[in-house]
């Protein structure tokens, strides 16, 4: 229990957005969690190698991927993904590895939200300058406490489940019979994979299509673990509050990748923070900043959202089409190193 109530910053959230935030923050910084670092999953945990690479935490990989297959209806289109191949890793490994480079007081707490500028949690109040709201697609503190986002829309479900099957390459199914509208995976990782179904207009009952989808793998269930994720950017602030990741809408519509965003914009919000608590930036100039820093993307963004309309109601065999012509020269360098690079950060821990 943290004996102290005022810090310099504060945290909700120590998942990816969180610990990319926290890596980056000197000071009194309390990160505050309703969970153990690393316990509770809801991800396939793929992402590109060079990810855990730059920050540090390669140990975590299990299974590297340099193909991705896209299996639909009519034909299955192969990605090299070479130039820059994906990995899945292990989330308790990468998740604590980015907490140990962190000097933050860690509080296990579930935060109720924010009132007259205190944090308040199931351990008390909490009151700092700077406090960022990393809690996931729930965005505890940032949306309304009295209507679940979920009910504007722009958000999908993914439910899954670790499965024995094991395999040399990430496979993505768009295919209605398995998943009407939403896609399906096969996530190697080292031994067994990860099998789940998304559904790109939140269905949440997943359940039935995923138990069919593994009987037809021949793959037995064991525990599932699901969630919802954004496809729509939201505001990256709200009044003063910071908000980063899936409290922002920054996973990415179509591929769901949302990993990569929440750790490339907390490590930016995170460095301006950082800026701040020296007493070299004000945290009006941050707000405005990290504003301008995420909304270049918003373009990027809506090509995705748009790719993902087509996804999930033009024809499968059109989308394939496109997708066949994407995964082929000329085109495929085109827009898969600039898609892989994409968040590139170097920078190290504070
Ligand atoms: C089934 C599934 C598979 C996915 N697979 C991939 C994938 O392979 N690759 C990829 O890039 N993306 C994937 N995603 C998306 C990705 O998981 C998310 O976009 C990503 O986790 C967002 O990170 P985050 O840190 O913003 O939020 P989260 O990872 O959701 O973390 C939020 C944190 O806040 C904490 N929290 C929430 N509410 C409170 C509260 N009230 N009080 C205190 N703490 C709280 C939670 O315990 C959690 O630790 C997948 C999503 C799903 C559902």
């Amino acid at each position: 229990m943290a004996a102290r109530r005022e810090y310099d910053a504060i945290i909700v959230g120590a998942s990816f957005a969180g610990l990319a935030v926290a890596r980056r923050l000197t000071g009194d910084v309390l990160l505050l969690d309703r969970h153990e670092v690393g316990t509770v999953q809801t991800s396939a945990c793929g992402t590109p190698l060079w990810v855990p690479r730059a920050l540090g935490v390669e140990s975590s990989v299990l299974q590297v991927h340099d193909r991705l297959d896209l299996r639909t209806p009519s034909r299955t289109i192969t990605y090299d993904l070479r130039e820059i191949p994906f990995c899945t890793f292990d989330y308790r490994a990468f998740t604590q590895g980015l907490l140990a480079q962190s000097r933050v007081v860690f509080l296990r707490a579930a935060v109720t939200g924010i009132e007259d500028g205190a944090v308040t949690t199931a351990s008390g109040r909490f009151t700092a300058p700077v406090v960022v709201d990393a809690s996931g697609w729930r965005g505890v503190l940032v949306h309304e406490r009295d209507r679940p986002p979920t009910e504007r829309g722009g958000y999908s479900f993914g439910l899954e489940t670790p499965t024995s099957l094991e395999d040399d390459k990430l496979t993505l199914i768009l295919d209605r019979r398995v998943m009407r509208r939403g896609l399906g995976w096969i996530f190697p990782v080292g031994r067994g994979s990860l099998v789940g179904l998304g559904s790109y207009v939140g269905a949440s009952k997943l359940g039935p299509p995923l138990r069919s989808f593994l009987g037809a793998l021949g793959a037995p269930t064991a525990s599932y673990h699901g969630t919802f994720f954004p496809s729509r950017m939201l505001r990256p602030t709200v009044g003063r509050i910071f908000a980063v990741g899936d409290a922002a809408g920054q996973c990415l519509p179509l591929t769901a990748e949302g990993i990569r965003p929440a750790l490339y914009f907390g490590d930016r919000c995170g460095e301006l923070l950082r800026t701040v608590l020296e007493g070299r930036l004000t945290l009006d100039a941050a707000l405005a900043e990290y504003t301008r820093i995420v909304n270049r993307y918003r373009r990027a963004y809506a090509v995705l959202r748009g790719a993902q309309w087509l996804a999930t109601y033009a024809p499968t065999r059109c989308f394939a089409l496109v997708a066949a012509a994407l995964g082929k020269r000329p085109l495929l360098p085109c827009w898969w190193p600039r898609y892989g690079a994409f968040g590139r950060f170097g920078g190290a821990a504070a």
